[in-house]
């Protein structure tokens, strides 16, 4: 199963990972840590390091890498476009010839009320994106308190300084502060916790909270709601089937907008182009990123509905802009990226392997450590628990680790889930030796739990 059989592990391997501990900031990575795995070479869904040592891509990097590493037709289409334009501006009346015919596909590809695209070099601008257009919406329109921003906790937004006042999680404003001002969390519809809504249904409990916020702040300060539709870092959760269509009723009823973060979701992860599609939920803007490109490049799209559109286009325009927005380089291999997709059927591979995942990693809920397992289309996660019968967290110290120390499997630990998110061509032997891996790990993660107290 070699990559390139020609490729030899680099003579200077040591050294180089002597200089990412002196040269280096890594995010999520303690200083004083001297471990370093130094990614050379990949193919489909196979990973080679500096020392030689080969992994199978369990997580897709960053849960991107769609269509697989190494791809040709990629490489052929960043190559082509930077021959003839590598880039220029955006801004004004500039333009280029794959962004045109890029936004074009995804507006063809999007639910309905979408109409333009607005391009970033990632997620996190896209967020920033969302959120400025949905506040000056309100503006433009005479609301100019309409600033609030509901979000949820546990939601994962990015760690630009607006994605990261979305996001739901403490330990990225603990030190940050003071964070973007008017943002508010709710409590996500999780049915595995419910002690999250001391007895009442997960979704009616969400819904009242969501109710009584509104009444609380005042519908006239609010701007826009901000969610994942499947929450995503947070351990792969998809609501009940209501939720999303009767947050998005109760929004709407109030003039408040809707931005569904499908950074993870779209372009295939769930079976769909769009998790959107998937839940039966339209909303005003849909945040893209990661599988728009498979991580080739770095690039965002935010898809924004007509009645917004009219209104953040008009006067001055759509103040802001990235340098990068709308590469075109980056848009041209976006363009193949999508081709890919769509001529080898990625969108029902995600559907077909992740089933046959979903189906070997259930059987670990009978292990003592594990408190659920959930699954939706090529997205995974692994719950671990301190005692499955309450879904009581395990502590984060005491979750094994990855499991590349084994047979090479990249998975991720985030901290007590274990999530798993191949490229979506990963095949079925694959697929196996992957649950294989993470069954192993965990069988032995629950014997020696059993067997020792401090284990
Ligand atoms: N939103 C979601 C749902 C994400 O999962 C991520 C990245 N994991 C982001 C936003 C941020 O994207 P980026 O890292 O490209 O800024």
């Amino acid at each position: 199963t070699a990559l390139h059989a020609k490729t030899a592990p680099l003579a200077d391997a040591d050294l180089l990972v002597k200089r990412d501990q002196s040269r280096l900031i890594h995010p999520h990575l303690p200083g004083d840590t001297t471990d370093r795995i130094v990614m050379v070479e990949g193919s489909g869904c196979r990973l080679r390091d500096a020392h030689g040592r080969e992994y199978l891509d369990a997580t897709g990097g960053l849960m991107l890498a769609h269509v697989g590493h190494g791809r040709r037709e990629l490489i052929e289409a960043a190559a082509g476009q930077m021959a003839k334009l590598e880039y220029y501006s955006s801004f004004h009346e500039f333009s280029n010839e794959p962004s045109i015919r890029l936004a074009d596909r995804l507006i063809g590809l999007a639910p309905p009320p979408m109409e333009r695209v607005y391009f970033t070099s990632g997620g996190a601008e896209a967020v920033d994106a969302a959120l400025r257009m949905a506040r000056l919406y309100h503006h433009r329109r005479g609301e100019r308190d309409r600033t609030w921003v509901l979000a949820r906790s546990l939601g994962y937004h990015g760690v630009s300084y607006g994605g990261a006042a979305a996001t739901g999680m403490p330990m990225f404003h603990q030190g940050f502060g003071p964070m973007l001002p008017h943002v508010r969390h709710l409590t996500p519809p999780m049915p595995f916790h419910p002690e999250m809504y001391g007895g009442e249904d997960p979704t009616e409990f969400c819904l009242r909270e969501l109710r009584e916020t509104i009444e609380d702040i005042g519908a006239e300060n609010i701007a826009v709601m901000i969610g994942e539709p499947i929450l995503g870092v947070a351990g792969v959760v998809e609501p009940p089937g209501d939720y999303w269509p009767r947050v998005r009723e109760l929004l709407a009823s109030h003039g408040i907008l809707l931005i569904l973060d499908e950074v993870i979701t779209a372009y295939g992860r769930t079976g769909h182009w769009f998790a959107a599609e998937r839940l039966g939920v339209t909303p005003d803007f849909i945040v893209t990123a990661k599988g728009l490109t498979s991580g080739y490049f770095p690039m965002g799209a935010l898809l924004v509905a007509g009645q917004v559109v009219d209104v953040v286009t008009r006067d001055e325009g759509f103040v802001g802009g990235y340098t990068y927005s709308g590469h075109a380089t980056g848009c041209a291999v976006a363009l193949e990226n999508l081709a890919i997709l769509e001529r080898e059927n990625l969108l029902a591979a995600a559907t077909r392997v992740g089933d046959r995942l979903g189906e070997r990693l259930r059987r670990l809920e009978e292990l003592p450590v594990v408190g659920q397992v959930r699954q939706t289309g090529l997205m995974i996660g692994v719950e671990l628990a301190q005692d499955p019968a309450t879904g009581e967290p395990l502590p984060a110290d005491r979750v094994p680790p990855l499991v590349r120390e084994r047979a090479g499997v990249i998975v991720r630990n985030n901290p007590n889930t274990v999530l798993i998110s191949p490229p979506l061509v990963m095949s079925d032997d694959e697929a196996d030796r992957v649950a294989d891996a993470v069954t192993e790990v965990l069988t032995e993660f629950a014997t020696r739990r059993r067997s020792g107290p401090s284990a």
